[in-house]
């Protein structure tokens, strides 16, 4: 059967998942990393991050991973910036697409990024307006979108006004991040809705499996419209030695669930889960997700039985 729809995956393992790993990977490793993901399918990365290297070390050097990288034609390579210093950074390299990053929360924000949330647009807003104009695509993505562990609910008029005022400087897309794994699918749902009939385009969206909710948001996303997801291969960032830092969505794991609704992704899964073993021996611990676990859904009719005597069901 004909895939009926198509979802827009963006990769976001080299850069929110190894962000939080205790390995440090080099920029070599890095730059392979993305260039075995590309190889699967995937049309959209989020490489690097231009992030002071003593608050990140793990996103140091992101300049060389660039110039490491081996470029797939039709591929999006995606740089993170949070302040006008990662901007010029991010200029200089042959980044195709800027996500620019802010927390709704004041709170949050201060704590990221060490400046308020109205003091970090009052920097960017300018600034994304001028690499627009120079032609670069820049995007937005806003970070505890759906509830702070420091202020807690997050006023929904505060996501819309600095959706707003960030659409307004030519920012192409905003990404709703739910930063600590915060949101549910009924609140997904409500926000990509509102989101909609205010800006006249559906978000895209970036969950956290913090609380076992991640997949459930990005079901609920689809069923409200959305069709962009930010996910990372093997729900990397989860590390174990740092249990508050729950990673992504995991990316074969949210592969796996579209194509199994006949939606496509045009990412080809088994090449993706083929990589499981390469990352494992690069974090050292096992990875999060299922699907390179127990394999796709369509083999594994006559897959032996666990093996456990109970009376699973
Ligand atoms: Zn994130």
């Amino acid at each position: 059967m004909k895939p009926l729809e198509k979802v827009f995956i963006r990769e976001v393992g080299p850069r929110d998942g190894l962000q939080n790993e205790r390995l440090h990977w080099t920029t070599v490793d890095r730059a392979e990393f993305i260039r075995k993901l590309t190889d699967c399918g995937i049309q959209s990365v989020e490489a690097v991050s231009f992030v002071s290297s003593k608050v990140v070390p793990q996103m140091a050097g992101a300049e060389e991973v660039m110039e490491n990288l081996v470029r797939r034609s039709g591929v999006e390579y995606v740089g993170l910036v949070l302040n006008a210093t990662g901007l010029q950074r991010a200029l200089a390299t042959q980044l195709d697409t800027v996500n620019v990053v802010v927390a709704v929360s004041d709170t949050f924000q201060r704590k990221n990024a060490g400046k308020g949330r109205d003091e970090a647009l009052a920097e960017l807003l300018p600034l994304a307006r001028e690499a627009v104009s120079s032609g670069l695509t820049v995007e937005a993505t806003l970070g505890t979108a759906f509830g702070c562990p420091f202020e807690g609910e997050i006023e929904t008029n505060t996501v819309w006004d600095v959706t707003e005022r960030l659409l307004a400087v030519g920012v192409s897309r905003v990404t709703l991040a739910d930063t600590t794994g915060m949101a549910h699918p009924a609140q997904v749902e409500r926000a990509c809705t509102v989101f909609q009939k205010k800006f006249g385009q559906l978000p895209g969206l970036h969950f956290h499996n913090t609380r076992g909710l991640g997949m459930a948001n990005v079901y609920a996303g689809y069923v409200a419209g959305a069709r962009r997801f930010d996910a990372s291969f093997g729900g990397l960032g989860g590390c174990p030695f740092a249990p508050l830092s729950v990673g992504n969505v995991c990316t074969e794991d949210v592969v796996h669930m579209f194509e199994q609704m006949d939606v496509s992704t045009g990412i080809d899964l088994d090449r993706l889960l083929s990589l499981a073993s390469w990352v494992t021996s690069k974090v050292e611990h096992e990875l999060p997700g299922y699907v390179w676990r127990a394999g796709p859904t369509e083999r594994a009719n006559g897959r032996e039985a666990p093996r456990e005597e109970s009376s699973h069901v």
